[in-house]
Formats: structure tokens, C-alpha cells, sequence
């Protein structure tokens, strides 16, 4: 593969750990891993990659990578797509690589409600557009104006909210794209206010969340409508549950962590026997909001 790559200016790497570059800490190697150095090294090289199966990454914070890797390029967004800027009086415009915890505190900072919610979400701001990333009743739906995004041939494109589709941690656009920068709608607030909301987030989320120095992807399936995935999981009696080094968080059953030497077969088959579980015992078929990305390789 790597003698068809296009000549680009960003950087390849070529056979990458991917383990390191997810919340999981587990999984096998890319084949390659593509940081443009800005648009219009990304556009160049979306027209010119041929048949190259390609995926994009954010902070990993939601893939669970399998121990097979992915024989293709990786996709990170770099330095040129992190930023953020004020363009009115409570409107933000942010890069797609941004974390969503620094957008919170430029808003912070600038006096402007409504993105609290994105303090306690470890992901990038094109993981959040592309999940519909949510958390205490608000969500990316809530506050994107449009989103500017590439779709895999190289044409550039700008979705207003209501094409983009927002569904719970996901969205309808019916083919893949990059998002590159985004237009957020907060409102005015004050700043000691935002920051009681943001003290107030983070200590729900170590009160309740496995979050502190744990390997993990976060919640692992969607709440089924009106019901949540960990009262179902609890009930299924799969609280601790362990398959190989992966675990069932007992502090928040819907959280599976790496014990530390997990493969990633092992997370996955978790994965799998809780469903079965959860539908032996309440009918119901969890689905995942976890992404699962490669090839499985023989335990
Ligand atoms: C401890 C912990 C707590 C969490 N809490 C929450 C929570 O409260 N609420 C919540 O919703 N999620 C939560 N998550 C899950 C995760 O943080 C979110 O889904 C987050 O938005 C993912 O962002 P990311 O940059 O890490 O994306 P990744 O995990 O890297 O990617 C996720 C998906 O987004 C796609 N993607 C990433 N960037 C782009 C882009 N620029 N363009 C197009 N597609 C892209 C990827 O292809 C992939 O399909 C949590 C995860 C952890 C580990």
C-alpha cells in the first residue's frame, strides 16, 4: 500500500500501535496513519488515495480496535483543524480536532452558556458531531448552527443542523464524511455560573463514572428507548463480569474496562455475552455505541 499513497505534505506513519491512540489501550496496528498538514493536504490526498479503505480517527475515545488492526490509513485531523474563535456574541466556531473540554472552557472564559456538557466528554469536537455526543440532557444537536466537512472523494460541503440529522450518538447523513470545523449556538451567561455547572459535572462524573485513570470507551451500548443499558446489565447480573484481562465496571455496568492486559478479543467477547445475557433475560437486543474498527485475529 504504501508505494500508491499520495505524495502529500502532512505526515504518514507507517505501522501504528493503535492501542495507543484509544481510551481502550488494546487492539492491533494500522497500517498507516495520515495527519494532513492542513485542508488542502487532506482534499489532495481524499482525491488521489485510489481504492485505500480509510477511517477517521479523533481521540479514540468511543473505537474499541480489534487485535487484527486495519489495513488501511488512519485519518487524524492535526494542529491545522485545532482551534477555536468567538464570532458573536455567544457563537463559537471550532476546529474538528479540538477537545471538547477546551471548547467548554473558551466558552467559559467568554461568558457563554451551554456548553458545560462537553467538559465532561474526553473527545474531539468531530467525534462529538459524529456520535452526537451528549451528556446531562444536552447534546451536539443542541448546539450545532452547521458544520463545514469533506466527503471521502474530496469534495467540500457545509451541513446546516437540520441536514445533518441528529439521532441519539449518531446522525443520518447516508455517506461518509469528515468533519472539519463546526459553528456552535450557546447564550449569555456568567462566568461564575458556567463554572459551578462544569465543578458540579465533573464530581457527578467521579461520583458515579469509572473515569479516573480507567482504561475504557465509555458507555458500550445505547439506552434502549424510556430504559438504561446498565440497569439492564445489572439485572442480567453481569455487574463485574470478566472474560481474559476485560471487566464490567462495577461502579457503572455500562462502562467495560481493560483491566490492563486485555486483548481486544476479550473486550469484544464481553461485549457479546452481556448482550446474550441481557436478551435471555429481558428479551431486549442491546445495541452498541461503542465503534468497532479491524480484523479479528485467532485468540
Ligand atoms: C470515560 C468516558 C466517558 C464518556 N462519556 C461520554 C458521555 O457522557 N457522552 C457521550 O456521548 N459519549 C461519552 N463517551 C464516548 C466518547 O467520548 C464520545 O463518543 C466522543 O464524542 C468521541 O469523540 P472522539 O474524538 O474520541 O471520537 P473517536 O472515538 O475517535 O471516534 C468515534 C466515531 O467518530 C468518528 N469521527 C471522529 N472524528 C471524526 C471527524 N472529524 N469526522 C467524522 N467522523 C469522525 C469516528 O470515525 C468514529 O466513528 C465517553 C467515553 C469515555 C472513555
Amino acid at each position: 500500500m504504501h508505494q500508491n499513497l499520495p505524495q502529500v505534505r502532512g505526515k504518514y506513519r507507517f505501522d501504528v500501535n493503535l492501542a495507543k491512540m484509544c481510551w481502550f489501550g488494546a487492539g492491533g496496528h494500522a497500517a498507516v496513519v495520515f495527519i494532513p498538514s492542513d485542508l488542502d493536504d487532506l482534499i489532495y490526498f481524499l482525491q488521489n488515495k485510489g481504492e485505500t479503505p480509510i477511517f477517521v480517527f479523533g481521540l479514540g475515545s468511543n473505537i474499541l480496535i480489534r487485535d487484527g488492526g486495519f489495513d488501511g490509513v488512519i485519518i487524524r485531523l492535526g494542529s491545522s483543524m485545532n482551534f477555536v474563535q468567538q464570532i458573536g456574541n455567544d457563537t463559537i466556531k471550532c476546529g474538528a480536532s479540538i477537545l471538547d473540554q477546551n471548547v467548554s472552557n473558551f466558552a467559559m472564559e467568554n461568558s457563554i452558556g451551554g456548553f458545560e456538557f462537553l467538559s465532561g466528554i474526553p473527545g474531539s469536537i468531530g467525534g462529538g458531531l459524529a456520535m452526537n455526543a451528549g451528556a446531562y440532557d444536552r447534546e451536539f444537536k443542541d448546539i450545532v448552527i452547521e458544520t463545514q466537512a469533506v466527503d471521502l472523494n474530496g469534495s467540500l460541503m457545509t451541513l446546516i443542523n437540520e441536514e445533518i440529522g441528529f439521532k441519539y450518538r449518531g446522525n443520518s447523513i447516508n455517506k461518509e464524511i469528515i468533519f472539519l470545523s463546526t459553528e456552535l449556538q450557546g447564550y449569555e451567561s456568567k462566568k461564575s455560573d458556567i463554572s459551578a455547572k462544569i465543578e458540579q459535572i465533573k464530581q457527578n462524573r467521579f461520583d458515579t463514572q469509572p473515569v479516573k485513570g480507567v482504561k475504557t470507551g465509555g458507555s458500550t451500548f445505547e439506552n434502549p428507548d424510556g430504559l438504561k443499558a446498565w440497569k439492564l446489565i445489572d439485572d442480567a447480573g453481569c455487574r463485574g463480569l470478566k472474560i481474559g484481562g476485560a471487566e464490567v465496571s462495577q461502579m457503572h455496568c455500562n462502562f467495560f474496562i481493560n483491566n490492563g492486559y486485555a486483548k481486544a478479543t476479550d473486550i469484544e467477547d464481553l461485549i457479546d455475552t452481556v448482550q446474550e445475557k441481557v436478551f435471555a433475560k429481558s428479551g431486549i437486543m442491546l445495541q452498541k455505541e461503542l465503534v468497532i474498527l479491524g480484523k479479528k485475529s485467532p485468540r
